[in-house]
């Protein structure tokens, strides 16, 4: 028997992970791909952590105000729970909220070959990875890493710079709790000192 070898995937699902730091258009690019696959007839559910409250909880939301229905999940198996019969896409928003368990369930439905498209962020405040994110960028088939503008020089910038002090690693971000850094803009110990 001879195998041929599909260039395009074909009856299988698969992960995209969406990563970068905060400003850098994860949603904005996270919404692209959903919108296209609505446009394309595929049924797509989108779902975000239910902690994520900055603009309600019944949408995921860009810094550039592009906005598209959500239902919001507690935690990661609350997405199987609530997925419906037929859907084939599933997008998730800001994913690093969901912690471990986000690994299984991406793998479950692309197991069951659903294309699962997740945003979030890869490093936290003080530029350590954030899991689940690396995990995640493991047993992905596409993987997708943007950048922000620095907000100090220009350049672009891959870590997020909390500017109130604060020393908790999930504070959801108001606007004017972070900014967009470079690598030589960063300074972590800034956030760190000041919140002990
Ligand atoms: P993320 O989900 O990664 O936080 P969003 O998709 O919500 O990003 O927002 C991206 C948008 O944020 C950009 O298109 C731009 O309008 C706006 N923005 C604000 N500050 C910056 C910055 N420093 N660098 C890049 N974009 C920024
Ligand atoms: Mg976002
Ligand atoms: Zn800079």
């Amino acid at each position: 028997m001879t195998r041929s070898m599909n260039v395009l995937p074909k009856n299988v699902g698969w992960i995209e992970v969406i990563c970068g730091p905060m400003f850098s258009g994860k949603t904005e690019e996270l919404i692209r791909r959903l919108k296209r696959a609505a446009i394309g007839q595929q049924r797509v559910q989108i779902f975000k952590p239910g902690l994520d409250k900055r603009y309600g909880e019944g949408q995921i939301v860009s810094h550039s105000e592009q906005r598209l229905d959500s239902t919001a999940v507690e935690d990661a198996a609350e997405i199987l729970a609530k997925l419906h019969a037929g859907t084939q896409v599933v997008g998730i928003d800001e994913v690093q909220f969901l912690g471990a368990g986000a690994v299984p369930i991406c793998e479950t439905l692309a197991d069951r070959g659903l294309r699962v498209i997740v945003a979030g962020l890869d490093q936290d405040y003080r530029g350590v990875p954030f899991d689940p994110i690396p995990q995640l960028l493991a047993v992905a088939e596409y993987i997708t890493k943007e950048l922000a503008v620095c907000v100090v020089c220009g350049n672009p910038a891959h870590r997020s710079q909390r500017i109130v002090a604060d020393g908790r690693r999930i504070l959801v971000g108001a606007k004017g709790d972070y900014e967009a850094r470079c690598r030589a803009c960063f300074r972590p110990e800034a956030a760190a000192a000041e919140s002990g």
